[in-house]
């Protein structure tokens, strides 16, 4: 409760786009608003979403979009239906920047980059009056409540606020600042987080040296990935170590699953997903004329070479086999995986602070005035502008929650409130 002759106050902490939205949301009712943040500038893992085109959201129907959170889909649908698709584009159009929709749906800034979207929004919090502080890392909280920082100027300093946001994001990419280090202190606070696991990551097959050095980098479209009940059709890229990019990503959850449980997982690739097993059969049987088995896939399969080294890399004996045997592989070429990449590279994480640790208004439990949002919470979504989406939308439900408490309601007038 605050006394009625000042503003409350709010600490935010975490400067990425869960807690820069719960900041402009508190400011702009009202709320003093100080962000802490351990980097030496904000949104790090923003502006690296950015780099290969920064996808904000997906336009595709409401229903399917929130079924893209999987186990977590119900518990994130209130938020989402409150701060939906449609509302951070609109937002973001708000800070001057258009965006369009892809080909796949996917939404993008039309400058497909997240730093002027970024300067504009930095500087809009300036103008409400957001305070930023910068290598600031949140180490817990003191035995009276208070938050405790590790300030590189200043030393150990404490800090109070009439509610506080949470919003450290996940531990993908740790140099980028989320790391996850707060998992001792909320644990501590009597909030159970679930071990943090790569999400969004490449997957390891032990693929000759052969074909490592000679097709590394190679990108493979048009194939459809079954693994499972699962199937996925798009692109992925060969890497070193194995596979990567967004069919593979699409994939990751159950992918690591297995792979975790069984050491193993089998992916099946079908190379030629237009042409149905009978008529590829029929074109590979036509009179070969002493060509070798990889020009006659080439020519007559239309395969190109990354795809025919993939070929003999996962079905060594199908090249060596009639037509029908080969037919089959290049339909369903199995590839089996051993492992799954680190939490270093992986886009996102999986794991974190457990959702039933969290109000439906997005309060810590064990808490009561903190509010958690983002990337911390255990929720994992594919590539497609689903993790963005959500990491805003419960931005946007964190800094309501936190409102709600101080008994202050949103300004009706305003973008935000037309968000
Ligand atoms: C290479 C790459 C590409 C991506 N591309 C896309 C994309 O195109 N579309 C999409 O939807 N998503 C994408 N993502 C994911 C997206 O960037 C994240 O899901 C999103 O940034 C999470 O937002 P957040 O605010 O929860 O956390 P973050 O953005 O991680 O921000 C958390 C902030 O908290 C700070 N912090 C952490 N611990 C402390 C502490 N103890 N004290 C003080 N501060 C702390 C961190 O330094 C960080 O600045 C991509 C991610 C990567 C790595």
């Amino acid at each position: 409760v605050t006394d009625a002759t000042r503003r409350p106050t709010a600490a935010v902490v975490g400067a990425g786009p869960a807690g820069l939205i719960a900041a402009e949301i508190l400011a702009r009712a009202g709320v003093t608003v100080v962000v802490h943040e351990r980097m030496p500038s904000p949104g790090r893992k923003f502006l690296m979403a950015g780099r290969g085109g920064l996808n904000l959201t997906h336009s595709e129907p409401f229903e399917r979009f929130v079924a893209r959170y999987g186990r977590a889909a119900e518990r994130l649908r209130p938020a989402l239906e409150a701060f939906p698709p449609e509302a951070l584009v609109r937002w973001c159009e708000g800070l001057g920047q258009p965006t369009f929709v892809g080909s796949s749906g996917r939404v993008f800034p039309t400058t497909m980059k997240a730093s002027p979207l970024l300067r504009a929004w930095l500087r809009r919090l300036d103008e409400l009056g957001v305070e930023v502080r910068l290598r600031r890392r949140w180490l817990g909280w003191t035995d009276s409540g208070a938050l405790a920082f590790d300030d590189e100027a200043e030393g150990r300093i404490e800090a109070r606020s009439d509610a506080t946001v949470l919003a450290f994001g996940g531990a993908s990419w740790p140099r980028l600042g989320s790391d996850g280090g707060w998992r001792t202190a909320l644990e501590r606070a009597g909030a159970p987080v679930v071990p943090f696991r790569p999400s969004n990551m490449g997957v390891v097959a032990r693929w000759s040296d052969v074909f490592a050095e000679r097709f590394a980098g190679e990108p493979l479209k048009s194939i459809l990935f079954r693994f499972g009940d699962r199937a996925v059709r798009g692109e992925a890229v060969i890497a070193r170590y194995g596979l990567e990019g967004g069919a593979i990503y699409a994939l990751s959850a159950p992918l690591r699953e297995a792979i975790e449980r069984n050491g193993s997982a089998t992916l099946v690739l079908d190379l030629k997903p237009d042409t149905p097993l009978d008529r590829l059969t029929e074109r590979l049987s036509r009179p070969r004329a002493g060509q070798s088995t990889a020009n006659v896939l080439r020519k007559a399969a239309g395969l190109p070479p990354a795809q025919i080294g993939l070929l003999r890399e996962g079905a060594p004996d199908a090249l060596v086999a009639g037509p029908g045997a080969l037919a089959a592989a290049v339909k369903a070429l199995p590839l089996r995986l051993t492992g799954v990449q680190g939490l270093d590279r992986a886009i996102s994480s999986a794991g974190g602070l457990d959702l039933d640790a969290v109000g439906p208004d997005y309060a810590l439990r064990a808490r009561p005035g903190v509010f958690v949002a983002g990337e911390m919470l255990d929720w994992e979504a594919p590539t497609g502008g689903y993790l963005l989406q959500a990491s805003f939308a419960t931005g946007v439900a964190a800094a309501r929650g936190a409102l709600s408490r101080l008994g202050l309601k949103e300004p009706v007038a305003t973008p935000a409130a037309a968000m």
